[in-house]
């Protein structure tokens, strides 16, 4: 049904870059098979799944959505991969994004754009927009994303389904490639909470191949029937009130009526001070470009993916491989990072963001002393007509406001939607401390 579905919809979203129809079919037979023999079966039980272009499967081009990686097949499958097949989940393909994940808007494809389901006018959001609109328009019923600084999160409120950015160090990122190392985490998608919580148990745990994998790693069992908001400590950090974006005033409004739901089932909410938030874009674009820019270093044009065919010197085929390999929006995080990592400006812009992190970090570890979560809106902006703010690039960061502090601090958050603005989904962004997943699921299913 969801292949079907895929034929039906597919030309016009383009939530995928490679589409994997009959090894698909294949493993769903196996899983009758199994089924009727009466073997155990694992929890994903015959589940379609879509996973983004960033995460590694053996014998599955994966491209990152990048002309570099075009044609690129690798040879493992990354850990969450292989925990999916023993789980029963069915792989259907590998979704759309940004290229190498910087972006907002999926529109940096190298494959082209991902339209959004809700309205095909508009971005899905982005990076993981393939994975969102798969969801969206029933093409998968779970996927799988990234994300460094909302790239989960924010197409999850643009789509209008579920999206889980977990704590860092909870999922493995063996086999994922690499943004920005210190703030990469892979999480899930799903149509409703419920759907969220059977993908994000399927791939957690502690990975002795992923160095970053925390031994904490679980999640723990969720009793949803129980599930109650009373109680429920909501802190609101003030300084998101003074942090406003042009246009967020109808967000704003449907945020004010979801509040009135958790205090209407019982939770009390109280505003409460994150000095350091304002710095947290600054700090974000400074930390993760200064990282993409030792990463993608890997990328030569000789260990992988795209090679210059014109070039006469070593440093000519460096050059031509990536300057014909890389889009606009890489090139220009490359050359961020490689400034903010230069000798002479280190100091100045790298170093004091590594400060700012722990500061804002310790912000909000005083916060969770006393409150159980944080809520705040996902996106401060709607998702956008195609070809609008990329032009701008800091624009589109701006719109990172609020998803990319909880990349910085190794914390978990989850994007729910609360309602729509001009016919267009918007999310709650709920937030909780290190390894407090359950904390996101009480909340998230109570308000749903
Ligand atoms: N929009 C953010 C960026 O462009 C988030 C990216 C991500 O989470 N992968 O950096």
């Amino acid at each position: 049904a969801f292949l079907e579905k895929i034929d039906e919809v597919e030309d016009e979203i383009n939530a995928f870059i490679t589409i994997d129809a009959d090894r698909a079919l294949e493993k769903a037979k196996q899983f009758d098979q199994k089924l009727m023999e009466g073997e155990e079966i694992g929890i994903l039980a015959g589940l379609p799944i879509a996973i983004k272009d960033n995460i590694m499967t053996r014998n599955l081009r994966t491209t990152c959505a990048s002309k570099m990686l075009e044609k690129y097949i690798p040879p493992y499958n990354a850990t969450v991969v292989e925990k999916i097949t023993r789980e029963d989940g069915i792989i259907l393909g590998k979704t759309n994004m940004d290229e190498f994940a910087m972006g907002g808007s999926t529109e940096t494809s190298y494959f082209g754009p991902t339209r959004n389901p809700k309205n095909k006018s508009f971005v899905p959001g982005g990076s993981s927009g393939g994975s969102a609109a798969a969801i969206a328009a029933q093409e998968s019923a779970l996927s799988l994303g990234t994300d460094t600084g909302g790239s989960i999160r924010q197409p999850a409120s643009y789509c209008g389904v579920v999206g889980i950015k977990p704590t860092y160090g909870l999922v493995s990122r063996y086999g994922v490639v690499p943004m920005s190392n210190s703030l990469d985490q892979v999480g899930v998608f799903g149509k409703d909470v419920k759907d969220a919580y059977i993908a994000l148990k399927s791939i957690v745990g502690y990975d002795p191949l992923d160095a970053t994998s925390s031994k904490k790693a679980k999640l723990e069992d969720i009793k949803f029937e129980e599930i109650s908001l009373k109680g429920l400590k909501i802190a609101l950090p003030k300084e998101y009130d003074e942090l406003r974006v042009e246009g967020d005033q109808e967000i704003r409004e449907v945020f004010k009526k979801s509040l009135k739901v958790f205090e209407d089932n019982g939770a009390t909410i109280e505003y409460v001070s994150l000095p350091y938030l304002k710095y947290a874009l600054e700090t974000y674009y400074l930390i993760s470009t200064a990282e993409v820019s030792t990463n993608l270093s890997r990328f030569d044009g000789i260990r992988y993916g795209h090679r210059a065919l014109d070039y006469n010197t070593l440093d000519e085929l460096y050059i031509n491989s990536r300057t014909e390999g890389f889009g606009e929006e890489t090139k220009r995080r490359i050359m961020m990072g490689t400034y903010a990592l230069s000798q002479g400006y280190k100091d100045e812009h790298y170093k004091k963001a590594l400060k700012l992190r722990t500061l804002i970090k310790n912000d909000y570890d005083r916060v969770f002393r006393n409150f159980d979560i944080i809520l705040s809106i996902t996106s401060p902006i709607l998702p956008f007509p195609f070809d609008s703010v990329i032009n701008s690039p800091v624009d589109m960061y701006k719109a990172d406001t609020y998803t990319v502090p909880v990349n910085l601090a190794g914390l978990c958050a989850m994007s729910v939607p609360m309602g729509e603005v001009d016919g267009l989904p918007v999310g709650l962004q709920i937030t909780a401390n290190r390894f407090e997943e359950k904390k996101l699921f009480t909340a998230a299913y109570g308000f749903e």
